[in-house]
């Protein structure tokens, strides 16, 4: 059984009293933090203690997805802990940002590789973004959890969601547009319907969009489960 905390789930900047991307995975035996974007330690913090947290995975080095980690250094650094870290190589201005602290014992992220962290099996696929950015699948007994990060709508993907039964996808576009960086609502369910995910949760909202009005638009039109995202939810998958 898994429990996902929403920390933050708003793409590019937040919109006051929101964050941007960020995540809390627990399974029975790891905590694993998912993108750690801007605003989102504060509500890690209140939520977890870093000394509890197994491994960080950073999807991809775009700000909103990591920007809070260089202020979690310091935490770190007071409390003399250091974090497995799972992230790209590159951009490599970014990457370097993260070496430059002790404190994170860095694993850059390989196509289609899998690491255990407790009881969870992740594995690693690259999406489509303008930067390198890894879809993660987490594996626990029979159930399948996945986290797009940012990515368009791609071949990728339909391998990547084969297992999936569970996704926490990218919909930054109420509107379908051509896009190579998200997807649009319905982008997103038409993959995930394809793919036979049984349960969607939409997130990473532009800093004024609704998401209820994304709910409203996706309710019905989806052959499963579907949801947004909200600040500091508690989902149970
Ligand atoms: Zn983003
Ligand atoms: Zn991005």
């Amino acid at each position: 059984m898994m429990k996902l905390t929403v920390l933050g789930n708003r793409g590019a900047y937040p919109k006051a009293g929101t964050a941007c991307s960020g995540y809390l995975l627990e399974t029975q035996k790891a905590k694993i933090v998912l993108d750690l974007g801007a605003g989102t330690l504060a509500n890690l913090l209140s939520v977890c203690r870093l000394e509890d947290v197994s491994a960080i995975v950073i999807t991809h080095l775009h700000w909103d997805h990591f920007s809070d980690m260089m202020v979690l250094q310091y935490a770190l650094d007071e409390k003399n802990l250091t974090i497995p870290v799972y992230c790209p190589a590159e951009p490599e201005a970014h990457f370097n940002l993260l070496m430059g602290s002790s404190h994170f014992e860095l694993h850059p992220i390989s196509e289609g590789e899998s690491v255990t962290i407790g009881d969870a099996a992740l594995d690693f696929s690259e999406l489509s973004h303008p930067v390198k950015n890894f879809g993660v699948r987490v594996t626990e007994g029979r159930f399948v959890f996945g986290y797009t990060g940012d990515t368009a709508k791609c071949d990728a993907l339909d391998k990547f969601l084969e297992p999936v039964q569970t996704l926490l996808c990218d919909t930054t576009f109420f509107d379908d547009v051509e896009s190579d960086k998200h997807m649009s609502v319905m982008q997103a369910l038409d993959v995930a319907g394809k793919n036979g995910v049984r349960r969607l949760i939409m997130t990473h909202f532009p800093a004024d969009a609704r998401p209820q009005a994304y709910l409203d638009k996706a309710r019905d039109r989806f052959n499963g489960r579907i949801s947004m995202t909200d600040m500091m939810q508690v989902i149970q998958l």
